[in-house]
């Protein structure tokens, strides 16, 4: 054991939970702030008029990883779950991903040029807020791997595809078991508390008091209402630019205990990052590449502080890669 022993995290997202687990275990004394009132990031979930819903979107435990799996499970029973949601297109309403299924919907097969323009297009430039041709040819010129599948889930590749049983919040209150937490702080709480090493999961270029200028984001905002007319699907994706929102789900759906009539359906609206909303995606096109380079280049010279997450790493991580990238990085402390 080093003589390095208090560890203060910046954060309390999956990111920042993995990783006070793994430094609790190795004998550190850890202490998680964090500036929201809950706990868990974007992965919270909460009650809302009887159903529990997702408050920053539908999140869907998947992977292939054991050793995530298997941590994971230390917290939570886990129920399978298909994520398969329906596309409002021009062509009509069909199932997605794209698929066999999809394919008998229609009546025939779309050509690659038909799949960018029905599929993709208005559905990209809603949620990135800039014209199709501004999207780089590695998002936009993606052909759906799932053509010839019969009736593929969103994330088909990966063996685990779950839901905790009684809901993320639950399982991560019991990872934070025996863990000192403080909610709502400012950043001179973070700051002042004296500690040994630092696992920063906030934004990097916050970090570093923007001096090689604001890394772009694009932030959502969620239209909640509790009603009783329950949607016939989980998710309807809008591929059209009928409606300015991308995606509308139905909370009952991935709340595995609802049983009530009346439910919480979210229309979700891509809009810019301001500073004060909340950076969901990083921009990786347009100007932020080369800042993005030396604010990660930075972080490499620090002796005491760890940069771990989505925002502290600059990438969009599914909740197994922000947990990997965890385990591995305190594993070697
Ligand atoms: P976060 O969850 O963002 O946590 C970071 C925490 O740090 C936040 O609580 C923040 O308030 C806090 N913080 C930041 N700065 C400071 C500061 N200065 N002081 C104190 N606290 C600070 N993944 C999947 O695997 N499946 C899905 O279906 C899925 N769906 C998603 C849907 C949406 C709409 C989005 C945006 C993401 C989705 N993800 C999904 C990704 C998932 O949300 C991330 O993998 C996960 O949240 C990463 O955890 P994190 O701790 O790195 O970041």
């Amino acid at each position: 054991m080093i003589d390095k022993k208090k560890v203060k995290i910046v954060g309390c997202g999956l990111s920042g939970i993995t990783s006070a687990i793994i430094l609790k275990e190795k004998g550190y004394n850890v202490k998680i702030f964090e500036k929201r009132s809950h706990i868990g990031g974007n992965c919270f979930d909460s009650n809302l008029c009887g159903t529990m819903i997702h408050n920053y979107g539908p999140h869907i435990f998947h992977t292939n990883d054991e050793e995530v799996f298997k941590f994971l499970s230390k917290y939570t029973e886990w129920v399978p779950f298909k994520y398969q949601p329906k596309g409002e297109t021009e062509l009509g309403l069909i199932s997605l991903p794209y698929s066999k299924k999809t394919i008998k919907e229609i009546g025939r097969e779309l050509s690659p040029d038909e799949i960018k323009k029905y599929l993709f297009k208005d559905y990209s430039e809603k949620q990135w807020g800039v014209s199709f041709d501004k999207i780089p040819k590695t998002i936009t010129n993606r052909i759906p791997d799932t053509a010839k599948m019969e009736d593929p889930t969103w994330f088909k590749n990966d063996k685990y595809q779950c839901l905790p049983k009684n809901g993320y919040t639950k399982m991560m209150g019991k990872m934070l078991d025996g863990i000192d937490v403080k909610l709502s702080c400012t950043d001179e709480d973070w700051k002042k508390y004296h500690a040994d090493i630092t696992i920063y999961t906030g934004k990097i270029d916050e970090f570093y008091d923007f001096k090689f200028g604001r890394l772009p984001y694009r932030s959502l905002k969620f239209k909640h209402t509790v009603t009783d007319e329950k949607m016939s699907y989980l998710v309807e994706n809008s591929n059209t630019k009928k409606h300015n929102y991308t995606r509308k789900y139905d909370h009952s759906y991935f709340d595995l205990n609802h049983n009530q009539d009346i439910t919480v359906v979210t229309e979700e609206y891509p809009v810019e990052y301001n500073g004060k909303n909340i950076p969901f995606y990083p921009i990786h096109f347009g100007d932020s590449g080369k800042a993005a380079s030396k604010y990660i280049e930075l972080s490499k010279s620090e002796n005491n502080v760890i940069f771990v997450g989505r925002l502290a790493t600059y990438k969009y991580l599914d909740m197994w890669m922000a947990i990997k990238q965890a385990m591995l990085k305190c594993k070697s402390l």
